[in-house]
């Protein structure tokens, strides 16, 4: 597949609307891969991304952080689940949301949704068109 720039993806969602969309493995590591380049660089190792039926377990997208070996052990991120049932343009927000948290956990090794290690994103996520929220 062929890499998609991220403005592409979200002006096509921003087109697309509210309509729900069926995300397929592809789509969502395409969105993870156009994020992690155009925001954060390509500095973020992609995890392992599961697609399922999130939604009716009351959340969008979740980080799931680990340590190796002691509490002193590096910060990875295990993986980032996505719900399948959603706007394009809320993938786009919620992948981001939870790259954040993978960015805070890598760097930090904190999950917040606090003003020195997630909202600091925002300007640059809203430069790329994505918002970020903590309610999506
Ligand atoms: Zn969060």
């Amino acid at each position: 597949m062929a890499k998609l720039q991220l403005n592409s993806i979200v002006k096509y969602a921003n087109k697309l609307g509210k309509d729900p969309v069926v995300v397929t493995q592809d789509m969502a590591e395409e969105v993870y891969q156009a994020i992690n380049r155009a925001v954060f660089r390509g500095t973020l190792p992609m995890p392992k991304i599961i697609v399922g039926n999130y939604a009716k377990k009351g959340f969008w997208g979740e980080c799931e952080g680990l340590q190796r070996g002691s509490r002193w052990g590096e910060h990875y991120t295990k993986c980032i689940s996505i719900e399948k049932h959603m706007p394009l343009k809320t993938l786009v927000r919620v992948m981001a949301h939870e790259m954040v948290h993978q960015w805070e956990w890598e760097t930090h090794g904190v999950m917040t949704h606090g003003e020195k290690t997630f909202f600091i994103w925002k300007e640059d996520l809203l430069a790329k068109g994505i918002r970020l929220s903590i309610i999506i």
